[in-house]
């Protein structure tokens, strides 16, 4: 199983790739203030995905607001979810590198310049 999604979830527009329409979230596995993890899955074709919501307290005005959405496995979504809300993290730093998606705000502004990362860790 591939890993690129469709142009409905994961083209090659990050921004069109993050408002993901067609994506329905099927597993909420932690729901922190600072942490927040995530399995979707689209419509179309089924691809799986991790989105993971992190909070950095950057010790200014303004808390820094991650977002990565990383397409994943069936097996690694598996994984996820038995891993349990505080097996996640472990289980996200141990995925390969991969094409995820990254974005990142400074307060209410989103930054326009999303940019493509490898997997998480
Ligand atoms: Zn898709």
């Amino acid at each position: 199983m591939g890993l690129d999604g469709c142009a409905a979830c994961f083209g090659d527009d990050p921004v069109k790739g993050y408002e993901q329409r067609d994506v329905d979230t099927i597993a909420e596995l932690v729901d922190d203030s600072h942490f927040a993890v995530s399995i979707r899955l689209c419509r179309a074709c089924g691809q799986r995905f991790a989105w993971v919501f992190t909070e950095r307290v950057m010790g200014g005005p303004e808390d820094q607001h991650e977002m990565l959405l990383i397409p994943i496995t069936v097996e690694e979504s598996d994984a996820l979810v038995a891993a349990g809300p505080d097996g996640v993290y472990g289980v996200l730093r141990r995925l390969p590198d991969r094409r995820s998606l990254f974005r990142t705000d400074l307060g209410d502004t989103w930054y326009r310049d999303d940019l493509w990362i490898p997997g998480f860790g």
